[in-house]
């Protein structure tokens, strides 16, 4: 098969295309390497098996002729181009809604064109700030006022979570919405905020582990492998038509816990430096304290959950920047 991956030269996107790659399947990216990177792919690119099959463009979704081009030619289409990371959002407020809700119209509207199948990539950030766990795909949603800028991400994926459900019920379109919880793993840059990959550079650079607010807030951290092996599972699974669907990990920690298994097994020098919110961000900053997914849904419909453990998740990740280091 034909796979387009709008953001494929992203983090989660780039390891997505290296699996539909092994997988036999032509693969086809299209990204604007705003928060994307060549050095995601180009391993691929260069890589004897793959060649002939994997195709890049550099070029924005916005871009409709060439969009339109790629849609016509491939199978199926998994959206993941977005604005993504909570430091990219605060910094980019206007462009970044303009990318999740335009971009995903864009793409929603050529592939009911070319009726081609489509997963549209969420986030846990639309169930916005909840206490409970596990969080189920019939919660409903709890964001603080717009003025909060914050939650303007989490309301735009949602958006883009009602236009594809729509386009599903008024059209026929065959479409997938998984909710991503704390994607993780090698390559993940710490520039847009990621923790992970901020404390581990932060670590091994022996500098302040920068924990923010008390470090009592959680999140359950999913191996990329795992997120990305869901996402090739939801796509041959026809249950997963017009559904929403959880795609995170098993275990929960709070930030605090993670920023110490971080220094001990980076045996590291480095003090955990706890930071207040409005030190870091701006005012009308507000941290979602707990997210747990259900996952339930994703093993009914696939077989499959990530179980991947946030111990051999750091020791990649670890692993991986000593070498990309060395
Ligand atoms: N965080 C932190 N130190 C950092 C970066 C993030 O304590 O250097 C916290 C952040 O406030 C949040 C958690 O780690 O509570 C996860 O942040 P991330 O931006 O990775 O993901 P998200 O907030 O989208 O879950």
């Amino acid at each position: 098969m034909k796979i387009l991956l709008t953001g494929g030269a992203g983090f989660i996107g780039s390891h997505l295309a290296e699996r539909y790659l092994e997988l036999g399947h032509k693969v086809y990216v299209i990204d604007d390497l705003s928060t994307g990177c060549i050095d995601n792919v180009k391993p691929l690119m260069e890589d004897p098996r793959y060649e002939g099959k994997l195709f890049f463009h550099h070029d924005s979704i916005f871009n409709g002729e060439k969009l339109l081009d790629l849609v016509g030619i491939c199978d199926r289409v998994v959206h993941l181009a977005a604005a993504v990371g909570v430091q990219y959002i605060l910094d980019n407020p206007l462009s970044s809604l303009k990318t999740n809700i335009q971009g995903t119209e864009i793409v929603l509207g050529l592939c009911h064109r070319f009726q081609k199948k489509v997963l549209i990539a969420s986030t846990s950030e639309v169930y916005g700030n909840q206490s409970h766990a596990p969080l189920v795909e019939t919660d409903g949603c709890a964001y603080g006022p717009s003025t909060k800028a914050r939650w303007s991400y989490a309301a735009s994926k949602l958006m883009d979570e009602f236009m594809a459900l729509g386009y599903h019920r008024s059209m026929d379109l065959p479409v997938v919405i998984a909710r991503f919880f704390n994607t993780v793993g090698p390559r993940q840059t710490g520039r847009y905020g990621m923790v992970i990959p901020r404390l581990v550079g932060q670590a091994m650079r022996n500098e302040p582990l920068t924990v923010y607010g008390d470090g009592r807030q959680t999140r359950t951290f999913t191996h990329v492998k795992d997120a990305v092996e869901s996402v090739v599972r939801l796509m041959d699974a026809g249950g997963a038509e017009g559904e929403v669907i959880n795609i995170g990990g098993a275990e929960e920690v709070s930030i605090l816990d993670l920023a110490r298994r971080i220094k001990e097994k980076t045996g590291s020098h480095s003090e955990i430096r706890l930071i207040p919110y409005d030190v870091v961000f701006p005012k009308d900053f507000e941290d979602m304290q707990r997210r747990v997914p259900g996952t339930d849904k994703l093993f009914g419909l696939t077989g499959f959950r990530p179980l991947t453990k946030l111990d051999a998740i750091l020791d990649d990740v670890i692993a991986h920047s000593r070498a990309a280091q060395a």
